[in-house]
């Protein structure tokens, strides 16, 4: 028995060596096609994906899930035998749903039930709930011409949808969010006592899709839900007809003091700079109506599987290579923050950090946050990555958990991927495994691969 397992010892040792010694000498064209095809082999982060959404739905980060969640992404990298795997704590926000949101439409006797849901770090309503006269607006400008004493004692319907012509669904997202972000508190401002939000999504669906609202120094004082596209254009059309209907809705939620809960983190050490790292990440927190497999579970098993290819492949990185699964991107950024401010008690340097949490689809390149100089330097490697129909190299933001990096001098990169129906899952109950395409993801990681391999390679100038 010891003998079998002295020699399986030298085996691997001697397989891995010389996996080194040869990719070492191989052509980075050659190398890049060994990462896509280990990557398309493999159904190992997209099983993950599976049973991540299936087991540890409510994984909001302040909900004990997020915990369960995080010990589970730990026992997932702890098999593969990296040089270190840790669970990270964080301080976030404590925003608790509480029971079921209800809400309808009153008119003419009739009463008519509509979906919503309160939206991140809302308040709750009165236990009977709000009922009110409606005041539909086209977006906050709108809102903000109306005098005081039409809005008093009614709910502000923000009715803006997201722009369907824009080319880039996430511009048409950021046109519309600010309507999410300030319409309750400018709303409250002029007197109203209740706000209803038309989600942001480009679907016509019956799923409310949330997200967060307001600053977090910013006091709340009315309570404010989204409303399902179908229903936001029912109540529209039903204002048409009869102005003076009501709307009633009820909501549940708090804010509690901050609470803890953990960024998972696995790592192979480099050989070389120990100290230097390359950090390719996503977050592990969803929002707790929604399993999160896009937003953002994908991003979090894709991050898991570029290590799984270094290890595969027997690439020994000079560089420290991280896997992160954030904590807390949905509601207060609690785990990016805590990275980043640990990252510079220690001293680590960071070379580069990459998120994935733009949607599991067909990779297309890399936005890019860094200096015109590095951003070239990254670019020039474009031409390895045409074969595999990835040629977006352009200047733009990494990644909200990556973000706090930014004045460490890391440069910043997020994977993009094909925007069109992003935007139809985010947030909600309808962004499950099924709409996840296993090619596409493993490509996505692929990507990420091949990128941190020239990285750790050549470092960055
Ligand atoms: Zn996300």
């Amino acid at each position: 028995m010891k003998y079998f397992v002295i020699l399986f010892a030298f085996l691997s040792i001697t397989v891995s060596c010389t996996n080194q010694k040869s990719i070492d000498k191989l052509p980075d064209s050659e190398v890049l096609g060994l990462i896509y095809s280990e990557a398309e082999k493999s159904s190992e982060s997209y099983e993950n994906l599976r049973y991540l959404t299936t087991n540890y739905t409510k994984r909001l980060a302040c909900y004990p899930q997020s915990i369960e969640a995080a010990r589970w992404a730990k026992s997932v990298i702890d098999k593969m035998y990296l040089d270190q795997v840790f669970l990270q704590e964080a301080l976030v926000m404590n925003w608790k749903r509480g029971s079921q949101e209800t809400a309808y439409i009153q008119v003419n006797e009739k009463t008519i039930p509509v979906n919503v849901c309160a939206l991140g770090r809302g308040i709750a309503t009165p236990e009977k709930g709000i009922e009110a006269g409606v005041i539909e607006v086209n977006g906050l400008d709108e809102l903000s011409l109306l005098p005081k004493s039409k809005v008093e004692g009614k709910i502000i319907f923000l009715n803006q949808a997201m722009n369907p012509n824009l080319e880039n669904p996430f511009q048409a997202y950021g046109e519309a969010a600010g309507q999410r972000f300030m319409g309750p508190i400018m709303a409250a401002e002029r007197g109203a006592v209740g706000t209803v939000i038309r989600s942001l999504t480009t679907a016509i669906d019956e799923f409310p899709h949330t997200g967060v609202t307001r600053k977090p120094d910013n006091e709340l004082t009315v309570p404010a839900v989204c409303i399902a596209t179908k229903h936001a254009n029912l109540l529209s059309d039903m204002l048409k007809q009869n102005p003076d209907l009501k709307f009633n809705f009820k909501t549940d939620c708090k804010n509690l003091p901050d609470t803890t809960t953990y960024n998972t983190i696995g790592e192979i050490t480099g050989t070389e700079f120990p100290n230097e790292y390359i950090v390719i990440g996503g977050h592990l927190d969803a929002w707790d109506n929604s399993p999160g497999a896009h937003d953002d579970g994908g991003g979090c098993m894709q991050a898991i599987e570029v290590l799984r290819i270094f290890k595969e492949l027997g690439i020994k990185p000079k560089r420290s290579i991280r896997a992160v699964m954030y904590m807390d991107e949905e509601i207060s950024q609690g785990g990016g923050r805590t990275y980043a401010e640990q990252a510079k008690q220690r001293g680590e340097i960071h070379l580069a950090a990459i998120e994935s949490d733009r949607g599991v689809a067909q990779p297309l390149g890399f936005s890019i946050d860094a200096s015109p100089e590095k951003i070239e330097e990254i670019a020039s490697w474009g031409e390895l990555f045409k074969p595999y129909n990835i040629n977006v190299f352009i200047a733009g933001g990494g990644g909200v958990d990556i973000a706090p990096l930014k004045d460490q001098g890391t440069v910043l990169m997020g994977l993009l991927t094909d925007p069109e129906h992003y935007f139809d899952y985010h947030h909600s109950a309808n962004d499950t495994f099924d709409k996840i395409n296993r090619s596409e993801m493993q490509k996505g990681a692929a990507t990420m691969a091949a990128l941190v391999y020239l990285i750790d390679k050549y470092g960055l100038k």
